[in-house]
């Protein structure tokens, strides 16, 4: 197999440009399917981060007095572009990541959803709003939307345009610039959603792509930002967290999880099993909120598991830049060294492999079978840490307490899926499971996908969230502007203070029975 004719040596000397590195240092990255090198790209010093960031600050400071509803043109234009060039978005996706083109296609929309929602709210969000002044009339305050200036993005290899680029956009939106750091083996597709964004007319020196080793490259963008949004692992996150609160500076935390599914008595079980496979084995498993564990009420156990195993016997796992495989490929050799560690350490402690647990040497260096395991007990690597791979757990549970227990049984919370006829029961289970998103009769990606409300994880899973109102405003501080019409704080001189204090409480007090304050 060849890479795609679209990943052109033209393409990635373009793109290549984005990259701010000063010295002829270079990484090479690879086609997964293959393990054939794919491009050789710039490589950023810690100097050429701290540049970046420097070079950054004029642009920024115009792009932040323009008015956020002029800014809109840009992501209008973008938003066009991203879906016009989904194929060589795709072709890049596939060829640095080796997962499967369904997934490349959800990991190139959700910009595009992201930029779509965020067109209309942007604006509504960043207008200054009239708040409460201490005393009506004589004071007036408002609430304003200051951008934070800088913004360093840190994102992981598995969703690398999705997770590049959507969280950038809110950023660019609400007035700030962009240092971007993406993981070094999937810097091409978030370089062309870069590329893009110029394309579409967002002003010179806006963006800009650091690309190097993790601990330096974006150790350096903790150091000089003035605030990051980082998705990755929870041990980086837990670094990275810590340097940004050094600088007393913010960040978000997007992080890793072990997802539990419930499957409640009453649930449809063909709708439960189709829902799990997928979410078990969506983009190879290496999906932050994909499940990892399912917790089955044991009056239908027996049936789930059988009908679940049937239905990942007919996973077409391949490798190839169609639509016609199920499952692609792991990301490199060190994930299925990881993955098979999880699943030989299970099976040598006693858990049943149903399905799977074997490398597919015959289809790429990096495939591994999607597996399913039972009997698996709190002493095996896989029972509370992530995976991240197509490997997934099923227990029997007596009742939906035990569920519950079970479930929230992790240091981690970021997803859930409860399934059951009663909407209402299955509900009430997931209003109990510690977890940023819960999604009833579905296993991950509604609740992703409803960008309206805010995205993330409780515990070990992360600080902050993305999407929603705060997927926005956590790339402003809030400024108080107050104007004082008339004197009244502190007492005009002529007013001897013990009168002050007099008229204060009086005035306080029918204020209060107003119900102005
Ligand atoms: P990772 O933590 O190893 O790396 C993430 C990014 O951080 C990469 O760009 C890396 O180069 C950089 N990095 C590494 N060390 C750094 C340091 N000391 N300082 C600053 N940056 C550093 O994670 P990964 O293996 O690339 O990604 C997989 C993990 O990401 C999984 O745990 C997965 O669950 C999680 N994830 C979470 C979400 C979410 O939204 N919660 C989404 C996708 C992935």
């Amino acid at each position: 197999m060849t890479p795609p004719a679209t990943v052109t040596p033209e393409l990635v000397a373009r793109l290549s440009r984005h990259v701010a590195a000063s010295t002829d240092a270079t990484v090479s990255t690879v086609e997964v399917f293959t393990g054939a090198t794919l491009a050789t790209l710039p490589c950023s010093t810690e100097h050429d981060v701290a540049d970046a960031v420097a070079a950054a600050r004029g642009p920024q400071a115009a792009w932040a007095a323009t008015d956020p509803r002029e800014r809109m043109a840009v992501f209008e234009k973008f938003h066009k572009l991203v879906l016009d060039n989904r194929e060589t978005i795709a072709d890049l996706i596939q060829a640095e990541t080796g997962k499967a083109r369904r997934y490349a296609f959800e990991d190139l929309i959700e910009p595009a959803i992201t930029t779509a929602h965020y067109l209309k709210a942007a604006p509504r969000l960043l207008r200054p709003r009239k708040r409460k002044g201490m005393m009506p009339f004589a004071i007036q305050t408002t609430e304003l939307r200051v951008p934070k200036g800088v913004v360093g993005i840190i994102s992981p290899w598995n969703f690398p345009f999705a997770l590049g680029i959507s969280d950038s956009i809110p950023a660019l939106m609400a007035g700030n610039a962009v240092v971007l750091k993406p993981d070094t083996q999937t810097a091409l597709s978030p370089l062309f959603g870069v590329d893009l964004l110029y394309r579409a007319g967002l002003p010179d020196g806006l963006i800009t792509v650091v690309i190097g080793d993790g601990p330096v490259v974006g150790g350096a963008l903790v150091d000089a930002a003035d605030y990051v949004g980082f998705t990755g692992s929870t041990r980086t996150g837990a670094e990275v967290g810590a340097r940004a609160t050094g600088r007393l500076i913010g960040c978000s935390l997007e992080l890793g999880g072990k997802n539990p599914m419930v499957v409640l008595p009453d649930a449809n079980i063909d709708l439960a099993v189709a829902g799990g496979v997928t979410s078990a084995f969506a983009n190879t498993g290496q999906l932050c909120m994909h499940i990892e564990r399912i917790y089955v009420h044991e009056s239908v156990y027996d049936t789930f598991v059988g009908r679940f195993v049937a239905a990942t016997g007919k996973l077409k796992v391949g490798a190839g830049y169609d639509y016609r495989s199920d499952v692609g490929s792991l990301i490199s050799t060190r994930q299925r060294k990881a993955v098979a560690e999880h699943v030989d350490d299970a099976r040598a402690k006693g858990a049943t492999v149903h399905i799977g647990g074997t490398a597919r040497d015959d289809i790429g260096p990096a495939f591994y079978e999607p597996t399913v395991l039972t009997d698996v007990t709190p002493d095996m690597l896989c029972h509370a840490q992530e995976t991240f791979g197509p490997v997934v757990a099923i227990y029997p549970v007596r009742d939906d307490d035990e569920a519950v227990a079970m479930a929230n049984d992790t240091p981690y919370g970021l997803n859930a899926s409860v399934y059951g006829r009663d909407v209402d029961r299955a509900k009430a289970v997931g209003a109990r499971l510690r977890a940023g998103t819960v999604n009833v009769n579905d296993g991950h990606a509604a609740a992703y996908a409803s960008i309206d409300a805010p995205m993330g994880g409780m515990g070990s899973s992360g600080l902050g969230r993305r999407h929603g109102v705060e997927g926005l405003l956590k790339y402003t501080e809030s400024q108080n502007l107050t104007v004082q019409r008339i004197q009244v704080i502190p007492p005009p001189k002529a007013l001897p203070y013990s009168r002050y204090t007099a008229i204060m409480t009086r005035s306080l007090r029918l204020l209060h029975k107003l119900g102005v304050r």
